[in-house]
């Protein structure tokens, strides 16, 4: 399965996609620290009378760095009091701190990985400027939802903001491009993959935060051919995600109207919702809002589809339409606890909804995609035709496949 040619991975967080190892690396070289009481990596001074140590003074103690990479991950999380829905969304704010400056070094990671396995395009998620763009809306009254989405795009914070965001990146790609050789001889495998980006929202936050995240987003779409998309992330049932839910679909579908270019590169992560998370009341809208009103090309997860009160004339509409479900069996088993035949993919399957597998956070689920295939074939029985379609599916369904520059 390793070698299997695989396409693309359209649904992959890029700081969710590293391992502990490498944040503990990069921390200890850093002078970084680490909390010992809440596995939390922090910035300096440390002081290792209050628990806080160097990560460099206790990178070598196996106990201790396997105690951090459980705390960074969802290794063993069976074994722990705490949900892997609330292990695995607390992790992020855990490693954070250690990948500032590393974004780079992220990307020659991902992309060596892709490259061993016959991955041959990447779609990464990531949020740059996106504090920024929220630090934006918090200093200007224009981002109030009063304000017309035509005056705020001609804003001149947000206009500064796209050519700060697109010049971080130049640096960026500079940082992956030198760590892996390339263009030199001695040029490494991870070279050779292509990567695009999808700017990330992140939807917990504010209308006004969320709006100018979303602003600098599309506008990002429509000046830097490298950012090919955008997506909405953060947990699906935060209070505030499910209360501006609806909103937020309107908004996004509004200005993708004002934005043509953007409009070809939206994928939401819809229903990654269950019985029991949230109300039902909560259950067997998202998906389809994101589609009809926000007007995804793609679904993340897509899990609460079957509650759809229409959910047959739903999926029909999605072959029809060509909307593509990202599939994520192991972040969905972890998170949710959908497994198997639990797990939409086979109502998906039957209704002929396109769909291609991807890893969600290899990093922090400590897999990576051929995994997913393997499961995939393990527990679906698939064919090998069937198998070659959904890593076709992953380069068709590409937000690159539908740009013209
Ligand atoms: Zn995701």
């Amino acid at each position: 399965m390793f070698k299997f040619p695989k396409g693309g991975d359209l649904h992959n967080h890029l700081d969710g996609a590293i391992y502990a190892e490498n944040f503990i690396a990069w921390g200890a070289m850093d002078g970084k620290c680490i909390d010992l009481q809440t596995y939390h990596i922090l910035m300096p001074p440390c002081d290792a009378e209050l628990a806080r140590p160097a990560l460099k003074d206790i990178q070598n103690n196996a106990d201790i760095v396997n105690r951090i990479i459980d705390a960074l991950s969802v290794r063993n999380y069976e074994r722990r009091p705490v949900s892997g829905h609330n292990q695995f969304f607390s992790t992020f704010r855990r490693f954070f701190p250690a990948g500032i400056g590393h974004e780079g070094h992220m990307l020659a990671e991902v992309t060596t990985r892709a490259a061993k396995q016959n991955i041959v395009y990447l779609e990464l998620m990531q949020s740059w400027g996106m504090t920024e763009a929220r630090e934006l809306a918090k200093n200007d009254k224009a981002f109030e939802i009063e304000t017309s989405f035509d005056d705020l795009l001609a804003n001149s914070a947000v206009k500064q903001l796209v050519t700060a965001t697109i010049s971080n990146l130049d640096k960026i790609e500079q940082q992956w491009r030198e760590k892996l050789s390339c263009e030199t001889a001695q040029a490494k495998s991870g070279c050779d993959v292509p990567v695009r980006y999808l700017a990330q929202v992140i939807r917990v936050f504010p209308r006004d935060q969320v709006l100018a995240q979303t602003l600098l987003a599309f506008k990002l779409i429509e000046q830097d051919p490298r950012i090919v998309g955008l997506n909405f992330v953060a947990p699906e049932d935060n209070p505030v995600a499910l209360r501006d839910y609806h909103w937020q679909m309107q908004m996004i579908g509004e200005l993708a109207d004002l934005i043509p270019v953007a409009k070809k590169g939206i994928t939401l992560h819809a229903g990654e919702l269950t019985m029991g998370l949230v109300p039902p009341e909560d259950l067997g809208w998202h998906i389809r809002e994101a589609i009809e009103i926000a007007g995804a090309r793609r679904i993340g997860h897509g899990i609460d589809v079957t509650y759809d009160s229409e959910s047959l004339q739903l999926m029909q509409a999605m072959a029809k339409e060509k909307v593509m479900v990202e599939i994520n069996l192991t972040s969905n088993d972890v998170i949710l606890g959908v497994k198997n035949q639990n797990h939409p993919f086979p109502a998906y399957r039957k209704y002929g909804v396109p769909m291609a597998f991807s890893t969600d956070d290899e990093g922090v689920s400590r897999i990576d995609l051929s995994h997913e295939y393997q499961r995939a074939v393990e527990t679906y029985d698939l064919g090998y035709e069937e198998l070659k379609m959904y890593s076709r599916n992953a380069l068709s369904y590409s937000f690159l496949a539908g740009r013209d520059d």
